[in-house]
């Protein structure tokens, strides 16, 4: 009796019927799988992208760093600052090795639009407290008192930057060494709207 129930288990599941079932388990779990992999793999990738740009940070951020320490020693020596980058290299030679990003791929020789950077050295930095810029960076807050720039020494100043922190948009900040030493992201359009209101008054 028993024989024939299974007989009827048979007829109810043929065996025909269970060879595909199977054939699309398998296609199913191999999706699965790959499903499984490639997130893995995109996990894998992203964590190494993103450590490589905290590294490519903290190198950069090192960089700025020296930069102002250069920058402040030519103003202690000189009783005002480089007029140019070259100035300052000429000053200290051994700044030249710290005056190229990670993150820039052409390795200081052009601007971050493409334009070639013929300055006899490689530079991947924007240095804006220079002599004659130092009028254009306070945005025109600024006075001319005993021989010096009154807000000169303003800890908001930006002393120099690094443009290949955002190469994607024009938007987004910029890596920027202040004038208290402070490295920090820094936005140029949101430190004019930020100082509008303060010298209207
Ligand atoms: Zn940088």
């Amino acid at each position: 009796m028993k024989r024939q129930g299974w007989t009827l288990m048979e007829l109810l599941i043929p065996p025909k019927m269970t060879c595909p079932r199977r054939k699309a388990l398998t296609l199913i779990e191999l999706l699965i799988v790959v499903g499984i992999i490639v997130t893995l793999m995109g996990l894998i990738l992203s964590v190494t992208l993103l450590a490589r740009r905290m590294a490519y940070i903290a190198h950069c951020t090192n960089n700025l760093k020296q930069i102002y320490l250069a920058l402040k020693l030519y103003e202690e020596d000189y009783g005002a600052a480089p007029y140019l980058p070259h100035n300052l290299v000429y000053y200290k030679p051994d700044i030249a090795s710290v005056l190229i990003c990670p993150a820039d791929p052409t390795e200081g020789t052009r601007f971050l639009g493409g334009m070639p950077r013929n300055w006899g050295f490689r530079c991947s930095y924007e240095i804006l407290y220079l002599e004659f810029l130092i009028p254009v960076l306070l945005h025109g807050e600024f006075e001319y008192l005993d021989g010096t720039w009154r807000e000169r020494h303003d800890p908001n100043n930006v002393m120099a930057f690094c443009r290949w922190h955002r190469p994607v948009s024009s938007t987004k900040p910029d890596l920027a060494v202040f004038y208290d030493g402070s490295v920090r992201w820094w936005s140029s359009l949101s430190k004019r709207r930020g100082q509008k209101p303060e010298g209207k008054r």
